[in-house]
């Protein structure tokens, strides 16, 4: 506990301040971080705005800060650089107050705490108020590492005249990235304007003392290299922060419909198909429509999340074809969020349709579950890419019904699909290896904490 820890450290103690993003797939491996480093002794502040915040009930031992985010719950996500603009312009003075009172306290005081900041890097004030107060700063990345050199690259594409991509270059590799294709890269359709704004915006402007990533040595060596080349700093490779500690209480903003274990439960074993598209994507009524028929189609049982609002248009399910109901009721269960590391952890799971988000892919890999992706922007395309075509336990679908009816098939019954589970068992083993005493992830995170007391 922190009385050993200061003990052992000549008195000294240390206040992380942990700086978590608002959005689900972010706000998950923070909170499992403060949990890690917790059980190590550090005091842990979780400095967290209105908009989606944490329970505190759920992290006993944590102090909570909300900060004061003006953010209106109608702010579109999806005009997603306004939406942090203004989530750093107005979290940031707030911040910046609280670690000032905290500072000038201690100056009279014999009671000292050595403040370090460890920020999402989408909280990329945090970073500012650091550097302005002369305080250490650590920055976490929750995606994958194979995103960094496909987002560091674009300036020069562009320069170069090739991004935007033309469509007759889409199914081209871009040479500097192999295996990725133009069409991997992010950024799709969005003006160019808007993009390298974006680029520089989530650089961060003060170096920061250290990164760690949500990530493994052995799923991307390639492009861990690069990032330790270009930042010369620490890079701590500390993933899949889910199963780094244990953390019973759920950190879900929306409450987990738990009945769908039960159904699982009368399901024959890896023969459900588990579809959920993660936290943020919208999608027009036709895709979703596709998925339908293409699910009722394949004759497997499912398990569909269909989030509220996430249909374009549509409260709920409201948009699935009426002759579809009873027959999609017969073979399968539709929920609005689902405890999904339970579901993928389930014998009845033999394969998860996803968006590719980094959590969902961590999450999949640790259970040993093939994916069928379904990238919709940033990390995801290039995380498909991988799946599908480095680490070979996902196939990259087309929405439209005959082809997803195939596919489902071809992942859960057919001979690709038991080369795929395969392979999924292959990497399954090799992220238990990492967490485990003596294993890349294990040794990242004692270096983490080492490198923390040295500050
Ligand atoms: N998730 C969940 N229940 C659901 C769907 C998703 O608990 O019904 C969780 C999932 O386990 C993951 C997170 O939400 O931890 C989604 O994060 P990810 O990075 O995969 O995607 P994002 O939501 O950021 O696009």
């Amino acid at each position: 506990g922190q009385r050993e820890m200061a003990e052992e450290h000549g008195g000294r103690r240390w206040r992380l301040v942990l700086t978590a993003s608002p959005l689900q797939g972010h706000m998950t491996p923070m909170l499992h971080l403060a949990t890690f480093l917790h059980s190590k002794g550090f005091s842990i502040t979780i400095a967290h705005s209105e908009l989606n915040r944490p329970d505190p009930s759920n992290h006993p031992g944590l102090t909570f800060l909300p900060l004061h985010d003006n953010i209106s719950a109608t702010l579109d996500f999806a005009n997603a650089i306004q939406f942090l603009q203004t989530l750093n312009d107005n979290c940031r003075p707030h911040f910046q107050e609280h670690l000032v009172q905290i500072i000038n306290a201690q100056k009279d005081s014999s009671d000292k705490e050595t403040i370090v900041i460890i920020y999402d890097n989408l909280m990329y004030f945090a970073g500012t108020v650091a550097g302005d107060l002369g305080l250490p700063s650590i920055v976490l990345r929750t995606s994958g590492s194979s995103i960094f050199p496909a987002i560091k690259i674009i300036p020069q594409l562009h320069q170069e005249g090739r991004f935007p991509v033309q469509d007759c270059m889409l199914q081209e590799i871009v040479t500097e990235l192999d295996p990725l294709r133009y069409k991997d890269l992010p950024f799709y359709g969005l003006p160019i304007k808007q993009t390298l704004e974006t680029i520089n915006m989530i650089m961060p402007k003060t170096p920061p003392s250290a990164y760690l990533w949500n990530t493994l040595e052995f799923l991307e060596p390639s492009a861990l290299t690069q990032i330790r080349d270009h930042y010369q700093v620490p890079v701590f490779t500390v993933g899949p922060l889910h199963k780094i500690i244990p953390t019973p209480s759920s950190t879900s903003f929306l409450e987990e419909d738990t009945s769908c274990i039960s159904w699982l439960d009368k399901q024959a074993p890896k023969s459900v198909l588990y579809v959920s598209l993660g936290s943020i994507a919208n999608m027009d009524e036709k895709v979703s429509t596709e998925m339908a028929w293409g699910l009722a189609n394949s004759n497997q049982p499912f398990l569909w999340v269909v989030r509220p609002g996430s249909v374009k248009g549509f409260e709920w399910i409201e948009f699935l074809p009426e002759g579809l109901v009873s027959e999609m009721k017969a073979r399968g269960l539709i929920v609005k969020w689902a405890p999904q590391k339970e579901v993928l952890a389930h014998s009845a799971v033999g394969g998860f349709w996803s968006h590719c988000g980094w959590n969902s892919t961590l999450e999949s890999m640790f259970e040993g579950v093939p994916m069928l992706c379904q990238p919709f922007d940033l990390d995801q395309k290039v995380t498909t890419r991988y799946l599908s075509y480095v680490w070979k336990m996902g196939v990259e679908i087309v929405v439209e019904r005959g082809e997803i009816e195939g596919a489902i098939r071809r992942v859960l019954v057919g001979k690709e699909g038991e080369e795929m589970k395969q392979r999924a068992m292959e990497i399954q083993e090799k992220v238990k290896d990492a967490i485990s005493h003596g294993g890349s992830s294990q040794n990242s995170l004692k270096k983490l904490v080492e490198f923390i007391l040295s500050l």
